[in-house]
């Protein structure tokens, strides 16, 4: 089929990987983008028809659907309504953003904290705001595409250093000319991975050369950290990053971003950055929903414990299994697979067998790196990770991995 009046490279872009998604389809190799109809308290989920144990799951706490998370929402809907009157800066603003923004300062043990509408959407904006040309930002190579897009958008001179090589990232900071303004940035756990960065390293280099340093807390808040608090807590370093940035679609059971940090960056912020300005405010039932959950966390430390016991087991159990799980310390857990076709047929495996598990591929991975990205929440129970893993160990003997 052919689009009238279209640049046909466009077309041939489309269709190579309309084709592409296809022939995974047909080959029954394609577990992208399926439903899911109930959840079943998070740990299960219902796909198809079918009840599955979920290990693709962000809700590492495992608050989605938390009684007390639901009632704040419901509330913030009788009083507010379903939206807001626009943009955070003219008539969106509502008390409830203010409470939040308050609560994730507090949690984050910031002065102030401003929300936006996606994690994505934080990174984009805040790189960009900061940073424009002649300026130079320092990224790790493996750090979440919302910072590299957002970096990218800055104009800033981008430098990457390989992943997690504090040497490497010295040699960077080496080559910024006296006087420059400098931003280095990186992830705090790494989604693809699950290994923390060298925090405490990464701190002095930010100290000595004088560089700013950004931390995406996207995978840490909850998981890392006696209470949940994240990297700083996890190293005892507190004060020790410039701007926190964290998401509120992972542990936090909601949607949209915050930056925490000094009360003038967070004032610049409101009257600077793009996504704050010229886009809509974050709607209230998830403002509500995400402030409540902020409370459980601190309200039901258990769970903190949990996760780190889940995590502990998954990940032991899964190397036994003679698994390469690569350096991960924490939830999320990758299951080395090799070529892309290798993690198509594990994930097919394991979903026949009632596991929710996704593969990620090239180019999300370096080639050959394919992997299930397996994950456990707080909401596992111990019996249930064994029966997963023995599924995850079947599909690794079919597919030749172990
Ligand atoms: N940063 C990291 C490290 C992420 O993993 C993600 C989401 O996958 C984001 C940012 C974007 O967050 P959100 O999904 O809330 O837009």
């Amino acid at each position: 089929m052919q689009f009238p009046n279209i640049d046909d490279t466009i077309y041939q872009r489309i269709e190579a990987l309309n084709k592409r998604v296809n022939s995974a389809r047909q080959a029954d190799l394609y577990y992208y983008n399926q439903p899911i109809s109930e959840l079943l308290g998070g740990s299960r989920v219902i796909v198809k028809g079918r009840e599955m144990g979920m290990y693709a799951s962000y809700s590492y706490l495992g608050l989605v659907g938390h009684p007390r998370i639901n009632a704040a929402a419901k509330d913030a809907i009788e009083r507010y309504g379903t939206g807001t009157h626009g943009v955070r800066f003219l008539a969106g603003s509502l008390t409830i953003h203010k409470t939040l923004e308050e609560t994730i300062a507090n949690f984050k043990n910031a002065e102030a904290a401003v929300t936006y509408t996606s994690g994505y959407v934080t990174n984009l904006t805040v790189v960009s705001t900061l940073l424009g040309r002649g300026d130079y930002v320092i990224s790790d190579k493996l750090n979440h595409a919302s910072i590299v897009d957002g970096c990218l958008m800055s104009g800033a001179k981008f430098l990457r250093f390989p992943h997690n090589d504090m040497d490497a990232l010295e040699r960077r900071l080496q080559q910024v000319p006296a006087g420059v303004a400098k931003l280095v940035v990186a992830d705090a756990v790494f989604s693809m991975d699950g290994d923390v960065i060298d925090f405490p390293k990464m701190v002095d280099l930010c100290k000595q050369y004088k560089a700013w340093l950004m931390i995406d807390e996207a995978h840490s808040v909850g998981v890392l950290g006696k209470t949940g608090r994240g990297i700083e807590e996890h190293f005892n370093l507190p004060g020790t990053i410039d701007i926190k940035m964290g998401t509120l679609s992972k542990t936090i059971p909601s949607v949209g971003g915050y930056i925490a940090g000094k009360m003038e960056l967070v004032e610049y912020l409101r009257h600077a950055s793009r996504a704050y300005i010229f886009s809509a405010a974050l709607p209230p039932a998830q403002a509500a929903a995400a402030n409540a959950a902020f409370e459980v966390i601190l309200d039901e430390p258990w769970r903190v414990d949990k996760l780190r016991a889940n995590s502990k087991q998954f990940i032991q159990g899964l190397k036994m299994r003679g698994f390469n799980t690569l350096y991960t310390q924490t939830a999320i857990v990758p299951v080395l697979c090799g070529e892309d076709e290798k993690a198509y047929l594990m994930t097919r495996e394991a979903q026949h067998r009632d596991i929710f598990v996704l593969p990620v591929i090239s180019p999300a991975v370096p080639p050959d790196l394919a992997r299930l990205r397996a994950t456990v929440t707080a909401a596992h129970e111990p019996d249930d990770i064994e029966k997963a893993m023995n599924v995850i160990e079947e599909a690794g003997k079919i597919v030749g991995i172990i």
